[in-house]
């Protein structure tokens, strides 16, 4: 046991020596029970440093597996762990990082039903709008802190809502965007392309913030957002009103309904599709996986699908699932109702 307390000692050793840390403030660490969502590219460096600095208690919850085209920014996993749980494997990485610190994981999907009570501060490293606003949503329900960051390209974006102290006068993310954006209007990593330094940097600064915050130092304030631009490394502040119309601030024991958090309906997964019952549309030429597919552009696919008839079920695919939600969303308004896009896209048909 006295064994156990000086290697806890010495390995904490350089960061209690400083007057904003201490034994207090180490034993503030070690007493939290922190959540992060997503062990991508910003959960990598969020759970490293967070894992490092002896945050007691860690919840990693992510249910995608490590795909190839992930190690050149999700610097936790090598050519190994393709096609493994990234929770398990984060998990196990950072139990052999530091012994002192329970690691738990959860390869469900982060949604609607997670319980988010037991934490004392949530981290959402996540890639996508519907995870984001769900996650924010439940945080200020339940009044928890949450850290928040995405990035495009060379820019990152880091928010801190104090849920937990400022739920009633400071604005929240339903204040600036009463609905979710749909996912289509935006590019994700997979479609815009990122160098791994910069969810690296962003999600150092999610980490910083989480440990001040635990350690009881001045964060970013809710209702402002941290704008970093490494491309030629400007950073800004920039703050948002409280709305006076907000669904989320104006009325106590709000929630909203999963539609409230975008149509996952409009996906499917290539084990859900008979090739022989369903009508293929390829958004980005002949794939040998995919012999009977027709090929098209945006542009022609309602000229393409006017051979298929209506109530015929269709399938869109394009590289990476996002041009093709697109094409679904054409198409479903032209009434083609049974047309879905293939998850993920081509790039992910091996997941199957
Ligand atoms: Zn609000």
């Amino acid at each position: 046991m006295k064994q156990n307390k000086e290697a806890y000692d010495l390995f904490f050793q350089r960061q209690t020596i400083l007057e904003e840390v201490g034994r207090s403030g180490q034993s503030y660490l070690r007493n939290a029970k922190v959540l992060v969502i997503g062990a991508g590219g910003l959960g990598c460096p969020v759970l490293h440093y967070i894992t490092a600095a002896g945050v007691g208690q860690i919840t990693i919850c992510d249910h995608d597996r490590v795909e190839y085209t992930n190690l050149h920014r999700q610097v936790i996993y090598s050519p190994d762990d393709v096609g493994q749980h990234k929770a398990k494997i984060a998990a196990s990485r950072l139990r052999a990082q530091n012994p002192h610190t329970k690691i738990t994981s959860s390869t469900l999907k982060f949604d609607l039903d997670s319980d988010i009570t037991c934490y004392d501060l949530v981290i959402d490293c996540s890639d996508n709008f519907r995870t984001k606003f769900i996650a924010h949503d439940l945080c200020f329900i339940h009044s928890k802190p949450l850290i928040q960051a995405s990035i495009h390209k060379f820019e990152g974006q880091v928010q801190v809502y104090r849920f937990d102290r400022k739920r009633e006068e400071a604005p929240c993310l339903r204040c600036l965007w009463p609905d979710m954006p749909d996912p289509s209007s935006v590019q994700n990593c997979n479609e815009a392309g990122v160098l791994g330094f910069v969810p690296g940097v962003v999600g150092s600064i999610q980490a910083s913030e989480a440990i001040k915050l635990l350690l009881g130092l001045p964060t970013l304030d809710t209702g402002e957002t941290l704008m970093i631009l490494l491309k030629n490394f400007t950073t800004e502040k920039i703050a948002w009103n409280k709305s006076a119309d907000c669904a989320l601030c104006n009325y106590d024991n709000v929630s909203f309904d999963s539609s409230a958090y975008g149509d996952t309906s409009a996906e499917v997964r290539y084990s859900e599709v008979n090739q022989s019952n369903w009508s293929i549309i390829s958004l980005v030429g002949p794939d040998a996986r995919l012999p009977t597919a027709h090929m098209c552009s945006l542009d022609n696919i309602n000229e393409l699908a006017s051979q298929f008839g209506k109530d015929s079920k269709i399938l869109v695919v394009c590289r990476r699932g996002i041009t093709s939600l697109n094409g679904v969303k054409i198409l479903r308004e032209a009434g083609y109702q049974e047309c879905f896009s293939l998850a993920g896209g081509l790039e992910n048909l091996s997941e199957d």
